[in-house]
């Protein structure tokens, strides 16, 4: 019933399509994938390293989902991703371990541990839990970013996720290098990350 008063409510109404509204990118080729990604990284570390200096009472969070098909790009992605926070070491595709964790320092104040999902082997939603991976989102111990590949196996056992990118191989009949990147903020917390990035990497 809550939810039900509170969508008939026009501003909420307004706020919930404005947060639902999409942002396209088209990437001709993996670099162009790479750059995208590398304004999104800043954007992110800007995002923690804001959240340190206000020295919020609980550590901040970011919680990230990355769909699309299968060769679409969403670990490659979050290679460049990590590579662009700072990380120089190899990122393993989670697809066996359900989870790889990373730590990087984003500057001598601020130490960001990185948690990489991937959910397609996932026989059941609740999966992840029962592998006792629920403390980045429930308790997480200093700023923490999520991302999560193939989160509709999770269903509905994950929180809300503040950014959702869509990654989807383009119809182009000159090159299959070429991706549509489309992202969604979810969360206000999300459209600060989207607002944030720079006009040209819209
Ligand atoms: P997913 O994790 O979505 O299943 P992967 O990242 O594992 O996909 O694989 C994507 C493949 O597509 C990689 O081999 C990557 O080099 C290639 N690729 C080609 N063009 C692009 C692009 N524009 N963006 C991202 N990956 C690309
Ligand atoms: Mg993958």
């Amino acid at each position: 019933m809550g939810n039900l008063e509170s969508i008939r409510d026009p501003i909420r109404i307004k706020a919930l399509i404005r947060l639902a509204k999409p942002h396209t990118v088209h990437c001709k080729d993996e670099s162009a994938t790479a750059r995208f990604v590398h304004d999104l990284a800043n954007a992110i570390a800007a995002f923690f390293t804001k959240s340190a200096r206000a020295q919020e009472s609980s550590p901040a969070t970011l919680f990230v989902s990355l769909v699309g098909d299968l060769g679409a790009g969403k670990t490659t992605a979050t290679r460049y991703l990590l590579k662009a926070l700072g990380y120089e070491g190899k990122v393993k595709s989670p697809t066996y371990s359900l989870c790889e964790e990373y730590s990087i320092d984003l500057s001598s104040q601020v130490s960001l541990r990185v948690f990489h999902f991937d959910l397609y082997r996932m026989q059941s939603p609740h999966e992840w839990q029962e592998a006792g991976l629920l403390e980045p989102f429930s308790n997480p111990q200093g700023p923490t970013l999520c991302i999560i590949e193939w989160p509709e196996k999770a269903e509905h056992t994950l929180p809300p996720l503040d950014l959702v990118i869509r990654l989807d191989h383009m119809n182009d009949a000159q090159s299959d290098l070429a991706r549509s990147v489309a992202l969604a903020a979810h969360t206000p917390k999300g459209e600060a990350i989207l607002n944030s990035l720079p006009t040209s990497a819209l």
